[in-house]
């Protein structure tokens, strides 16, 4: 069940200046608010639509230390029980625009609302990439999906195909498995990004069959979705696969658009964004957490690590700008 938290009406809001506006609300945003409300400083966290980010729509998560094997949704309201314990707020909007405009952190929300913080931490992640061939978005919510733990259970007894050949084209993939008739894999080429004990994990089910150095041109249907066309690039042929359904798990792009306006932010050739472990960015009181953040391994484990960072850095900037202010050292 969700338990959110009351944050106060539209015209508080706009008056009230938080330590810390932590935008985004999925592991990394959680872990910030659990270190910052420690700290005895006061956090809103702002998110746009579900709690617990990607980690809500995954399945089973089983690398997580702790929690040997768990739902993804069942850790997502976890995290989020356990920040509001620390008294976090947590408000239902999209950010559209963070400025800083004096020493002031300001976003702006797409329902007109503004929320003001001395420091502020954009944990605000990825979001699907597209495969950007026709049909893909006439036919989204008609047999093209982007989540399997969302849609998987439309197709039960149907057959599938999952494009990707990353960990969570396989992950999903597997848990697809247990629903589908059939699931084809289709993979731009032969090696696979996705951890080696996932590949076997599917390899090793009974109604998968790998369709690799395969590229889908086209996804066809009438009312939904009925075949792909793909393309075999070793045998340069296409060809066509009756499907019911095609899970596009190719890569996340970073949700950066509302930070475009921050001069000196710095963005790595995927457009994630630069900071160090110690998720600081150049913008004084302005850190980075989770997978936007421009890293090597996006995992719960990594989230929750620059959540703790950001938190905890924010903290540090907060006690700076007090001593400056109190003419003090610290
Ligand atoms: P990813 O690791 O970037 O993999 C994307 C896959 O899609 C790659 O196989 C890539 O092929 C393929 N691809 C990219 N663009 C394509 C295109 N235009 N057409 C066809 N194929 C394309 O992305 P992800 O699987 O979404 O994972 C994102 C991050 O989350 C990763 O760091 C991953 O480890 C992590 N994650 C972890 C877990 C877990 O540990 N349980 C679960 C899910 C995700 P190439 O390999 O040829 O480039």
């Amino acid at each position: 069940m969700l338990i959110l938290t009351p944050t106060g009406g539209q015209e508080s809001q706009e008056e009230k200046i938080y330590d810390v506006l932590i935008i985004g609300g999925g592991p990394a945003a959680f872990t910030a608010g659990i270190y910052v409300a420690r700290a005895m400083k006061e956090a809103i966290i702002i998110e746009k639509e579900a709690p617990g980010g990607q980690v809500a729509v995954s399945d089973v998560i089983d690398n997580f230390p702790g929690f040997i094997e768990i739902k993804g949704s069942e850790l997502a309201n976890r995290m989020m029980q356990h920040v509001q314990k620390f008294g976090v707020p947590i408000e239902f909007a999209e950010v559209t625009r963070l400025v800083k405009e004096d020493d002031l952190f300001v976003a702006h929300t797409a329902d007109g609302r503004t929320f003001k913080g001395k420091t502020a931490i954009i944990a605000t992640g990825a979001t699907p990439r597209k495969l950007g061939v026709p049909g893909e978005d006439k036919f989204y919510g008609a047999g093209v999906s982007y989540c399997a733990v969302c849609d998987g259970h439309f197709f039960r007894d149907k057959v599938v195909a999952v494009v990707g050949g990353g960990d969570s084209a396989f992950t999903e993939a597997l848990y697809l498995t247990g629903i589908v008739k059939k699931l084809y894999l289709i993979h731009r080429r032969e090696g696979f990004r996705a951890q080696p004990i996932y590949v076997e994990a599917l390899k090793k089910k009974p109604n998968v069959e790998f369709i690799l150095n395969t590229i889908v041109r086209e996804i066809r249907g009438d009312t939904k979705v009925n075949e792909l066309l793909l393309y075999d690039r070793k045998q340069d042929i296409e060809f066509t696969l009756p499907v019911d359904g095609v899970f596009i798990y190719i890569g996340m792009l970073p949700a950066v658009e509302p930070f475009r306006e921050l001069e000196g932010l710095e963005y790595d050739n995927q457009g994630f964004i630069i900071a160090p472990e110690t998720t600081e960015t150049k913008i004084p009181g302005l850190f980075v957490a989770g997978d936007v953040r421009s890293k090597e391994l996006r995992q719960i484990a990594t989230a929750v690590s620059d959540g703790a960072y950001a938190g905890t850095k924010a903290v540090e900037y907060l006690e700076e700008l007090e001593n400056a202010k109190s003419g003090g050292s610290s």
